[in-house]
């Protein structure tokens, strides 16, 4: 396996090509198998690696996301980041969720899900990517396994969600003179 471009010091990668990426949708759980041999990206793949780098310069630019990225690199955990059709998503490596379709490359700790194109609402696009981050973050300063945080998101949800929020992304959304959300989604 050869590792494409890595960001916040080697601790995000980009860089696995995985085939179907046209096809991965948020609402579908898409389940990330077939990772494909990663010869050639294919030329969306190469923009993607672009868009995740502007992405992380906004993010690093901004006050309250200079914080959450230095808090990213801090836990030390290496995350692949991979394209979505709209929205983003978490999910640590554990079995829990192998068992629940989700494929994990080696090296990595878990896999987040992002869309470089639409945000949410009125937050662009990077706000997403920082939230997803943030998921990182609570998890490995939770003190819990990955398989621990991964069921207790099954059963809390909306209280992870919230955390999450108001911790990692709402300071960003501040920042920006947006409105921050007090409800998920
Ligand atoms: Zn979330």
């Amino acid at each position: 396996m050869t590792i494409g471009r890595t960001f916040l010091n080697g601790k995000l990668l980009v860089g696995y090509k995985r085939t179907n990426i046209e096809s991965w949708l948020y609402d579908g759980a898409p389940i990330l198998s077939k990772v494909s041999t990663p010869d050639v990206p294919t030329d969306k793949f190469l923009e993607f690696r672009k868009q995740v780098g502007n992405a992380i310069r906004e993010i690093n630019t901004n006050s309250a996301g200079k914080d959450l990225v230095a808090a990213y690199q801090n836990i030390g955990q290496v995350y692949e980041v991979v394209p979505s059709c709209g929205g983003g998503f978490f999910v640590p490596a554990c079995d829990a969720a192998r068992g629940a379709g989700y494929e994990f490359v080696d090296g990595c700790d878990g896999v987040i899900s992002w869309d470089p194109v639409t945000g949410f609402k009125d937050f662009p696009a990077w706000v997403v990517l920082a939230h997803e981050l943030g998921h990182a973050i609570q998890l490995h300063t939770s003190g819990k396994s990955a398989q621990g945080w991964f069921n207790e998101y099954g059963l809390n949800q909306q209280a992870i969600e919230l955390d999450n929020i108001r911790r990692h992304e709402t300071p960003i959304v501040q920042t920006l003179g947006l409105t921050p959300r007090t409800t998920y989604p």
